[in-house]
């Protein structure tokens, strides 16, 4: 629903995906209060509303392995609560059906199991027994991760938001950003503070706001609003 903006807000995130919610939600939880989250639509109304929800730990780069691992741990806290995503931890499979991937998913076990992952090799056999739909037929092995599963994004993504709301983040629906302007502090280029400056269209103005992020809001407010280019990306922003 649309919703009048605060003027300014320390941390401003931009778009009600899973991604967005998700960066609001650990914000707050890390005790940033001043978050304003500005989603163009709805929440999930992006790519999340499309997805599988499959979670996968296991990826080529371990700082993703590790990123997957807490997520996992975060959607097992919250199924526990009101806002329970629709976590199953059904473990998953990576097949093999050939000597060349065999040899990566061993190679992959191994790093897997430097990183923590309980994952394991298993043979073809075990592999349908945990999954009587396949047929073994061709598979050399497999890699089993006990503690893959699935979430449902959209839960995901509302509950998320919903504990964001709660710490004291803004969430603002059918608020489309429209323009981002750099403003440097006056240190000018050396300076160690970049402040932004937000241009929004909400669908109940449908007006421009805007949320430097810092103080000095009236001169920077006043600058995008003054700026030869803001009011024209302005008028032409109404289009979703
Ligand atoms: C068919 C399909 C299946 C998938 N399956 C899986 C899976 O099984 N497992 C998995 O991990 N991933 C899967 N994915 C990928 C996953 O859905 C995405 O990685 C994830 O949803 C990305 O989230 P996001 O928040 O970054 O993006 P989005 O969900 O796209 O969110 C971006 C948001 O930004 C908003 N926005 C855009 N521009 C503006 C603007 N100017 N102002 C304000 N708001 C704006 C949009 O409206 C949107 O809501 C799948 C994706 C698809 C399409």
């Amino acid at each position: 629903m649309a919703q009048a903006l605060p003027g300014r807000a320390r941390v401003v995130v931009i778009g009600g995906g899973v991604g967005g919610a998700s960066v609001a939600f650990h914000l707050v939880e890390r005790g940033e209060r001043d978050v304003l989250l500005l989603e163009r639509a709805e929440l999930t109304s992006g790519s999340t509303f499309h997805s599988a929800g499959l979670v996968g730990q296991l990826r080529s780069d371990p700082a993703l392995t590790t990123m997957n691992g807490w997520s996992v741990e975060l959607y097992r806290r919250l199924e526990e609560t009101e806002h329970a995503p629709g976590w199953v931890e059904s473990g998953s499979l990576r097949l093999a059906s050939s000597p060349a991937r065999l040899e990566e998913i061993s190679r992959q076990a191994g790093w897997a199991q430097r990183s923590g992952l309980p994952l394991e090799l298993i043979s073809a056999d075990e592999a349908a027994e945990l999954f009587p739909l396949m047929s073994a037929h061709g598979v050399l092995g497999a890699a089993y991760t006990p503690t893959d599963g699935q979430v449902d994004p959209a839960r995901l993504c509302y509950a998320l938001a919903a504990l964001a709301r709660a710490g004291g983040a803004t969430i603002a629906q059918q608020t489309r950003v429209v323009g981002i302007d750099t403003l440097l502090s006056s240190g000018g280029l050396s300076g160690t503070e970049i402040d932004l400056a937000i241009a929004a269209l909400t669908a109940a103005t449908d007006s421009a706001t805007v949320t430097p992020s810092t103080s000095s809001i009236v001169e920077r407010a006043a600058r995008v609003r003054s700026s030869p280019i803001m009011p024209s990306r302005i008028s032409t922003g109404n289009s979703r």
